[in-house]
C-alpha cells in the first residue's frame, strides 16, 4: 500500500498461520514444540540430538553502520532478507532475532520486530512479554541478589554453630548434606560426607562465605528504563539491623543471566554457567559464586523454559526464532547460540540462517565474532552491513537527529555532499568487518526521501571501499520482493567462502585485548584505565579470569566513547572507567567513559502513544 501504513496496522492486517502449521512446514515433530497461544511456540532442545548428523546451512550476520538514535533498519533488513530468500528465491531460511526489552519499547526507540512489510508478527506479542523469558531472567537474577545480602546478614548475626545448624538442619534426628553442599565441601578440601564429623574449624569454614560487601558486583535488575535506580541504598528497614549498602539496578537485558542464556548450548552447560557466576570476593580475595550460595539449582529451575527458543513468523510466513535479547552497547548484543544452532540444522545444507547483531558493527558485530562465535564454534559466511542515507548524512555533518523531533530538510531533500562526506563511517565499518575475514555486502535500506543519485553514490562508494557488493533494499515498502537483489548478493557472497578469524587471542592480558579492540576497531590512539578499572583487572587476573574475551560497554552513537562525535573520530584516548567480570557468561566487561547500565526515559517517552482499546482489546501505538 502507498503510503505505507503503520507497522502495527500492517502486522494486524495479516493473519499469521497457526504455529503448528509453521512448525510442521519446517520439519518439527509434534512433541518438539510447546505452544503458547496461537502464533508462538517454544522449541525443545531434543531437536539438536535428532538432527545432529544434518549439515549446517550458511550463517549470515546483519550488522550496521553507526546509527542515528532512530535505528537504521537492521531488524527490518534481517526480516526482509529472509522473506526474499524463502518466498522469492525458494531457499530455506530462518531469521534469528533478539527479544526486545521493554526499556526501549516504552522509552525512545520502540520495538524491534522490523518494520513496514518486513516484520515479525504478531508484533504486539513479539514486543511485549513474548513467552516470559525476560521475566524469568529478572526473577533468577534477583533471587541471587537476595541470596547475597541475606547471607551476609545471617553470617553477621549468627555464630558458626548456629549457621551450620540452619544450613544443615537435623530432620527427625538425621542430618544430610545436599549435593550442592557436598560440592562446596569438596571445593574447600574437606573430604567428609557425614555432617556430624566436621571439626569446629571446618564448620566455620563451611558455614561462612565471608563475602566482602565492598566487592559485590552482582546487581539487581528490572526491564524498565528507570534511571532513579542507578544508585540506591538497600537495607534501610530496622529489620536489616543497619546492614545497608549502596547498590544499583541494571536493565534486565544487560544482566549476566541474559548473556548466559544467549551463549549457552545446553541445559547442562547453562546450569554450569549459572553456578560459575561470580558475585563478589570473600575477605581473602577469593571469588564467591552462585554455587557457593547454594542457588544454582533454583536458578536453573527458573530458567528451564527460557532456554527453549521461541518460534514465530514473518509477514510472509517464513520462520523466525526470537531468543535472548542483550543490548549491544551495554551487553554483548546478540541473540542466542541455541536458536542459531537449531535453525542451521533446520534449514539444511543449502539453506540460510540470518541473525542480527545490535547497533553498529563496531560493537554488535565485534562481539558477535569475538564472543558469540568463539563460544558457539560457528563460522559465519557473510556479513550484511546496513546503511541509510539519513545516517550517512548525519556522519557527513548533518544536523543532529533526535527521536520524536521531525527531521531537518538536510534529511528530506537531496544532499550529495553530506552523503559523500558521511560515507567515511560506512567505509570504516566495512574495514572493521574485513578484519574478521568475512565478505561484506552493504544493504542500503531505502527511505522514500532518498534520491537515485544518493542511492547510486552510496553503492558506488561502498564497492570502492571493498564491499563484495552493495545494493539498495525496498523490503520496508514492498516486502521480500524488494530485497531479492540483496538476497542474491548474500547467496553469492556466502558461497564464495570466508576466511574467518578472531581479532585477538584470548590468552593475551586483559589490557592488551581492550587496547586491540580500541585501536583496531574504534580507531582510538590508546586507552586510559581509571584506578578502579586497573585494580579490578588486577583482581580478575589474579583470580584466574584473565583469559576471557572482552565485552565492551560503549555508546552505540559513535565509534568513540563520545556520542556526539560522528563520522570517523580520530586521535582519541578511550577512557575505561570500570571493569566487571561475567564469569558464567564468559567475558570481561569494561565500561567505557560514562556508560550507564540502566537507561533513562526521555521527556516524551513512547508510552505516551501506547494504549489499549478496551472494547477490542487491541494494543495501539506500538512501533
Ligand atoms: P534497527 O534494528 O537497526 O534498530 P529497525 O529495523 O528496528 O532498526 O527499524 C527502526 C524503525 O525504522 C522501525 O520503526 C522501522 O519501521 C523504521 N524503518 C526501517 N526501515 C525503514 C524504511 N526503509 N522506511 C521507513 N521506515 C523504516
Amino acid at each position: 500500500l502507498s503510503p505505507v501504513p503503520s507497522d502495527l496496522e500492517i502486522s494486524r492486517a495479516q493473519t499469521p498461520k497457526a504455529v503448528e502449521v509453521l512448525a510442521k512446514e519446517i520439519g518439527l515433530l509434534a512433541d518438539e514444540i510447546e505452544i503458547h497461544g496461537k502464533s508462538k511456540a517454544k522449541v525443545r532442545l531434543s531437536l539438536l540430538e535428532r538432527l545432529k548428523d544434518q549439515a549446517d546451512g550458511k550463517y549470515v550476520l546483519v550488522a550496521g553502520i553507526t546509527p542515528t538514535p532512530l535505528g537504521e533498519g537492521k531488524s527490518t533488513v534481517t526480516v526482509g532478507l529472509v522473506q526474499a530468500l524463502t518466498a522469492h528465491l525458494n531457499i530455506n531460511s530462518f531469521a534469528c532475532l533478539r527479544q526486545p526489552s521493554q526499556g526501549p519499547t516504552f522509552g525512545v526507540k520502540g520495538g524491534a520486530a522490523g518494520g513496514g512489510y518486513a516484520q515479525v508478527i504478531p508484533m504486539e506479542e513479539f514486543n511485549l512479554h513474548l513467552t516470559g523469558d525476560i521475566h524469568a531472567i529478572t526473577a533468577a537474577n534477583n533471587l541471587l541478589a537476595a541470596a547475597i545480602d541475606t547471607r551476609i546478614l545471617h553470617e553477621n548475626t549468627q555464630t558458626d554453630k548456629a549457621l551450620y545448624n540452619r544450613l544443615v538442619p537435623s530432620v527427625n534426628g538425621i542430618r544430610e548434606f545436599s549435593s550442592i553442599q557436598l560440592a562446596r565441601l569438596k571445593k574447600l578440601g574437606i573430604n567428609k560426607t557425614d555432617p556430624n564429623a566436621l571439626t569446629e574449624e571446618e564448620i566455620g569454614k563451611f558455614a561462612r562465605l565471608n563475602i566482602d560487601p565492598s566487592t559485590i558486583t552482582w546487581q539487581r535488575v528490572l526491564d524498565t528504563n528507570d534511571r532513579f535506580l542507578r544508585k540506591i541504598t538497600i537495607g534501610q528497614a530496622p529489620t536489616e539491623k543497619g546492614y545497608s549498602r549502596q547498590a544499583q539496578f541494571d536493565i534486565a537485558v544487560a544482566s549476566e543471566i541474559m548473556a548466559v542464556l544467549a551463549l549457552t548450548d545446553s541445559l547442562v552447560d547453562m546450569k554450569e554457567r549459572l553456578g560459575r557466576m561470580v558475585v563478589a570476593s570473600d575477605k581473602n580475595g577469593q571469588p564467591v559464586t552462585a554455587e557457593d550460595l547454594g542457588v544454582t539449582g533454583a536458578l536453573t529451575v527458573l530458567m528451564k523454559d527460557a532456554i527453549k527458543p521461541n518460534l514465530m513468523q514473518t509477514l510472509e510466513g517464513t520462520p523466525v526464532f526470537v531468543h535472548a535479547g542483550p543490548f549491544a552497547n551495554i551487553a554483548h548484543g546478540n541473540s542466542s547460540v541455541l536458536a542459531d544452532k537449531i535453525a542451521l540444522k533446520l534449514v539444511g545444507e543449502e539453506g540460510f540462517v540470518v541473525t542480527e547483531a545490535g547497533f553498529g558493527a563496531d560493537i554488535g558485530m565485534e562481539k558477535f565474532f569475538n564472543i558469540k562465535c568463539r563460544a558457539s564454534g560457528l563460522v559465519p559466511n557473510a556479513v550484511v552491513l546496513v546503511a541509510t542515507v539519513r545516517a550517512l548524512k548525519m556522519h557527513g555533518g548533518g544536523p543532529s537527529v533526535t527521536a520524536g523531533v521531525p527531521l531537518k530538510k538536510e534529511y528530506t531533500e537531496e544532499n550529495i555532499q553530506l552523503v559523500a562526506d558521511g560515507c567515511c563511517n560506512l567505509k570504516k565499518q566495512i574495514q572493521i568487518a574485513q578484519l574478521f575475514g568475512v565478505p561484506v555486502i552493504v544493504a542500503l535500506n531505502v527511505f522514500k526521501t532518498d534520491t537515485r543519485a544518493e542511492i547510486d553514490l552510496v553503492c558506488e562508494l561502498a564497492k570502492r571501499a571493498g564491499a563484495f557488493d552493495a545494493v539498495p533494499c525496498y523490503h520496508w515498502s514492498i516486502g521480500g520482493k524488494g530485497s531479492v537483489e540483496l538476497a542474491r548478493a548474500v547467496r553469492d557472497a556466502a558461497n564464495k567462502g570466508s576466511r574467518f578469524r578472531f581479532l585477538y587471542d584470548v590468552q593475551l592480558p586483559i589490557v592488551e585485548k581492550i587496547r586491540t579492540i580500541a585501536q583496531a576497531v574504534y580507531g582510538a590512539r590508546d586507552i586510559e584505565l581509571s584506578p578502579e578499572a586497573q585494580s579490578k583487572i588486577d583482581r580478575y587476573t589474579q583470580q584466574g579470569f584473565g583469559n576471557l574475551p572482552i565485552c565492551m560497554a560503549k555508546t552505540h552513537l559513535s565509534l568513540s566513547h563520545q556520542p556526539d562525535k560522528k563520522g570517523v573520530p580520530r586521535d582519541f584516548i578511550l577512557p575505561i572507567s570500570d571493569v566487571r567480570a561475567s564469569i558464567g557468561a564468559g567475558f570481561i566487561y569494561p565500561l567505557v567513559g560514562t556508560m550507564s547500565t540502566m537507561p533513562g526515559l526521555p521527556t516524551r517517552p513512547c508510552f505516551y502513544d501506547i494504549d489499549l482499546d478496551t472494547e477490542t482489546e487491541q494494543v495501539k501505538g506500538l512501533f
